[in-house]
């Protein structure tokens, strides 16, 4: 009996590992996606079951996207806040542990691009705007305006 107990603690263990190996490889799959095939946007629309607020969702990796309209400041802000809470983890990690290097390797990483996020945004939100403005006005008045992106089917 307390055998049996045991094997299945530790076929729990087994299975809360692998999930954790299977979400971790699901959100690299969402990083990787770019929501798009073939130049097509493999977007569906849908509905936040918290708030039933107007959600896309990728057909491929099965990400919820929002398409919030943001400003520019408004961006910056959010960075600067990423930014800063990187510097937190930063002062906080022990530099003798093996695991922590490489945490603080990714940190740097990302610490690095957050630059760039506000100016390929800037010119992915005009870009889109110039190419596909084809009469077709991506500022919808139901709330839940695809901001910056072509209509969505
Ligand atoms: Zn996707």
């Amino acid at each position: 009996m307390a055998e049996e107990k045991m094997n299945i603690k530790k076929q729990a263990e087994e299975i809360d590992r692998q999930n954790k190996k299977f979400n971790k490889y699901r959100e690299e799959l969402k990083a990787k996606c770019t929501h798009t095939r073939n130049g097509e946007l493999t977007l569906v629309r849908g509905k936040n079951s918290n708030n039933g607020e107007l959600v896309y969702i990728c057909k491929q990796c099965k990400k919820e996207l929002h398409f919030n309209q943001m400003s520019e400041a408004e961006l910056q802000e959010a960075c600067n806040k990423i930014d800063s809470a990187i510097d937190v983890i930063k002062v906080n990690a022990n530099p003798n542990n093996e695991n922590d290097v490489e945490m603080l390797k990714k940190m740097a990483k990302t610490q690095y691009r957050l630059g760039e996020i506000v100016a390929y945004y800037k010119a992915a939100t005009s870009r889109n705007n110039k190419h596909r403005g084809n009469g077709n006005n991506h500022h919808d008045n139901n709330g839940g305006g695809v901001w910056g992106k072509p209509s969505i089917q």
